[in-house]
């Protein structure tokens, strides 16, 4: 490791995964250089956050207030027409009688103004940011060791800056992560694309849950329609690839098709007009936005967010993979910093954690799509097969989880530890989930909560802080957090 470089770590891009990773390891007090290719605010997909973010890393970052400030749109949960039910089912993230109303909800976010505050918020802790600063090589040590990278400023001259670590947060385009010795690996299961606009005049969903986002199956995939302000609303089918051709020779036509081809969308959309100029003025598309990289970690590297992996939209998991990625990997940087854990060690945390994360949010969205395609599949068989919905949510959970028993245990036994208020705010989904009208709405929202139990314990600790008291290993031998919650600690048993 270079101790004499001009910085200690160097983040490269300014979204959501690397504004939080900067901010993080700065609060540790250590130099930090961000650089982010454009000028912001800057148009981002990826709209609808989940509570984990909104409080558990918001609070972290220290920019809770703000966010409340801004008034985003509050979403209580989600609203599906989803599966076998031909009518829409709910799942809230349910409210705390302890804490009324401070972490069962997220918000729809515009991400031109969420990732400009999360960016301004980075600069007020002592991040030097750099925008219009295009990265354009990571530079190596002899031994091939990250030492660096070279960017190009906005005058179109070209730098080289020194670090002894480089954070890869540029998102989904670009091949810098390539450096790491990585390989993207797409999914072969989420082979989808996705149209996008804007409208204006979109009809809400009843009250309490007008601010959630709707999520509408029909026969060529499924559609989002999140309630970004009274007014704007965000509109996206996502298609399979056998689309493609449709969507990409006349994308107007397509994105009236699909829309005449699901009546709830088309009838919350009878009286809106679509937005034609400005930054929501155009129809985008995505496509094979489903992947993981080999490796997400090399000596004086760090992959984070969608530079790292991604997986389908369906639940709004991008987001919060991206902030908690970051959040993991300043733990792993201010720990190598700060001379307390030897990189592997902090390193390859990072990387289980992060994995277990996304491979809960892939595993099941497996099981999702069946559901969707077909009553007898997978996981609708295993609820025949049960007479109790937990029973069911057991196997369904065990099968395809890909979760180790003793993982449940330690999340148990870490809830526990996390006193009252942490369970509760563990439970908001489940306690939702019982009031659900109909199996189909009771099952999915009791798997989310299990989804949500990092996520849940991030929050307890990002609300009590050090009484959360010391967080124990998501594996065995593994590291804990810190009491602080932004450095890795050997766990005292493990
Ligand atoms: C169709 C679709 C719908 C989605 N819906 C949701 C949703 O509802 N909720 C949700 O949470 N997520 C959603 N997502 C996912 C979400 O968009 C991403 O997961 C999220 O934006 C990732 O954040 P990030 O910080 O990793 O990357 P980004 O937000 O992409 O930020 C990366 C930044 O790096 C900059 N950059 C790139 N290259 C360079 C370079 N060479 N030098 C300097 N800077 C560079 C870019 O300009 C950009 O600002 C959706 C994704 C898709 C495709």
């Amino acid at each position: 490791m270079d101790v004499s470089a001009q910085y200690d770590v160097i983040v490269v891009g300014g979204g959501p995964a690397g504004s939080t990773v900067s901010t993080l390891v700065r609060k540790r007090g250590h130099r930090v250089l961000q650089l982010e290719k454009e000028t912001f605010p800057r148009y981002q997909i990826g709209e609808s956050l989940l509570p984990a973010t909104v409080h558990g890393i918001a609070h972290l970052l220290d920019v809770s207030d703000e966010l409340k400030r801004a008034s985003f749109t509050i979403k209580h949960g989600g609203t599906f027409k989803w599966g076998a039910n031909p009518e829409p089912w709910t799942f809230d993230f349910a409210v705390s009688r302890r804490m009324p109303g401070a972490t069962g909800y997220a918000y729809q976010v515009e991400r031109m103004k969420f990732d400009k505050i999360l960016l301004d918020n980075a600069r007020k802790h002592g991040v030097e940011v750099r925008e219009k600063s295009d990265v354009l090589d990571v530079l190596k040590a002899e031994g091939g060791r990250v030492r660096g990278v070279r960017y190009r400023d906005a005058e179109g001259r070209e730098h080289e800056v020194s670090a002894r670590f480089v954070v890869d947060a540029s998102g989904n385009t670009g091949g810098l992560y390539k450096k790491s010795g990585s390989k993207r690996e797409y999914s072969p299961f989420f082979r989808n694309l996705a149209l996008f606009g804007y409208f204006n005049g979109g009809k809400r969903l009843p009250k309490p849950n007008s601010g959630n986002i709707f999520t509408c199956a029909f026969e060529h995939g499924w559609f989002w329609y999140i309630p970004l302000t009274p007014d704007l609303t965000s509109v996206g089918a996502v298609v399979n690839r056998d689309s493609a051709s449709l969507v990409q020779g006349d994308p107007e036509k397509a994105m009236e098709s699909f829309i005449a081809a699901c009546p709830l969308i088309a009838e919350k959309l009878s009286e809106a007009t679509r937005v034609t100029e400005g930054p929501y003025g155009e129809l985008r598309v995505r496509k094979d936005w489903s992947y993981s990289n080999t490796k997400f970690w090399a000596p004086g590297m760090a992959l984070i967010g969608d530079a790292a992996c991604f997986v389908d939209p369906v639940f709004s998991s991008g987001v919060h993979l991206a902030t908690y990625s970051g959040l993991l990997a300043a733990r792993s940087l201010n720990s190598c910093l700060d001379g307390t854990v030897d990189e592997t060690t902090a390193f390859e945390e990072f990387e289980a954690r992060y994995r277990l994360e996304y491979s809960r949010f892939y595993e099941f969205l497996v099981g999702f799509y069946d559901m969707h395609h077909s009553e007898d599949s997978y996981f609708w068989q295993a609820r025949k097969i049960s007479n109790t919905a937990d029973s069911d949510l057991e196997s369904f959970v065990e099968l395809i989880g890909g979760v180790s028993s003793d993982e449940f245990a330690d999340a148990a036994r870490a809830r526990q530890r996390f006193s009252e208020a942490s369970d509760e705010m563990a439970g908001m989904t489940h306690t939702a989930a019982d009031d659900a009208d109909g199996p189909h709405g009771a099952v999915p929202g009791k798997v989310v909560g299990r989804l949500m139990e990092q996520g849940a314990a991030l929050q307890a600790r990002a609300l009590l802080g050090d009484e959360a008291g010391a967080e124990r290993p998501v594996r065995r031998g593994g590291l804990a957090a810190s009491t602080d919650g932004l450095g890795w600690v050997p766990h005292a048993r493990s």
